[in-house]
């Protein structure tokens, strides 16, 4: 068991890479020695069991799950427009009604105007003869950060 640990610059741990692959990394300044082989040396550095990365990197697992739902995140996702008239929206619609099992996911909630909300109801957008502008999708990281909310 050569596996070397990678811990983040926060210490959590992320992933295991090959001793080869470790002292690249080592090399390249990206990581550091945070626990070495007591008496083993591998060229010019103490044997690494585990490394810890220089700077904090955002896992990958962030961004393939996405951001976590909110009200006021379907809001600003849809550049607080109505997604059906493009009036000003600040309430949040779900496409399937919650009253019918539909979910607080990013997929079936958009912003809509008040006026819309009220018109639409307790049905479909189809049952209600209304047409999304948009489909709905999972926003990025990038785009809920505090800048781009301004
Ligand atoms: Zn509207």
């Amino acid at each position: 068991m050569e596996a070397v640990l990678v811990l983040n610059a926060d210490l959590g741990p992320l992933h295991r890479v090959s001793v080869r692959h470790a002292v690249r990394m080592l090399l390249r300044q990206v990581a550091e020695i945070h626990e070495a082989e007591p008496d083993r040396i591998i060229g010019v550095y103490p044997m690494p069991r585990v490394v810890r990365l220089v700077r904090y990197i955002v896992t990958k697992w962030r961004y393939s799950k996405g951001p976590g739902w909110s009200r006021s995140g379907v809001v600003h996702r849809d550049g607080r427009r109505c997604a059906y008239c493009s009036a000003a929206g600040t309430t949040v619609d779900h496409i399937l009604p919650r009253s019918r099992g539909g979910r607080n996911t990013w997929s079936n909630t958009v912003a809509a105007c008040y006026g819309c909300n009220q018109r639409k109801g307790n049905r479909t957008p189809a049952e209600a003869g209304m047409v999304l502008r948009f489909e709905p999708t999972v926003p990025t990281w990038a785009a809920l950060t505090p800048a781009a909310r301004r």
